[in-house]
C-alpha cells in the first residue's frame, strides 16, 4: 500500500452520511508554507458539516464531521491536530493512488 500523497492545493471534499442520506462539501484551507501540505478547517466549518450531515443531538451515527459510509470518495480528510481555537489541522489525501 503506497503512502497517500498529501495534496497542497485547495480541494473540495464531499462528505456524505448514508444513514441520514445527506451530503456536505468542505474546502480545507491549505496552511501557507507548510511542507507537509496540512490544511485548516475552522471550528465553524466543522459544526456546519455536522449540522448538515446529521444534526440530531445525541446521535452517534457519524465521524468527526458527521460523515458516514457512502461510496468511495475521491479524498479522505485525516485529522492530525486541533488548534487553540478548536480549528482542525488536517491532511487531505487522495482516497486511492492510481500508480
Ligand atoms: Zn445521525
Amino acid at each position: 500500500m503506497p503512502t497517500p500523497r498529501p495534496t497542497t492545493t485547495r480541494r473540495t471534499v464531499l462528505l456524505v452520511n448514508d444513514f441520514h442520506g445527506t451530503a456536505h462539501a468542505i474546502r480545507p484551507t491549505p496552511i501557507v508554507g507548510d511542507r507537509e501540505g496540512r490544511c485548516l478547517i475552522s471550528r465553524a466549518a466543522v459544526l456546519r458539516a455536522r449540522r448538515t450531515l446529521c444534526g440530531n443531538a445525541g446521535c452517534t451515527c457519524g465521524g468527526e464531521f458527521g460523515e458516514r459510509g457512502g461510496t468511495p470518495q475521491r479524498y479522505n480528510v485525516r485529522v492530525i491536530n486541533e488548534t487553540y481555537n478548536r480549528a482542525l489541522i488536517v491532511r487531505v489525501e487522495e482516497a486511492s493512488d492510481p500508480s
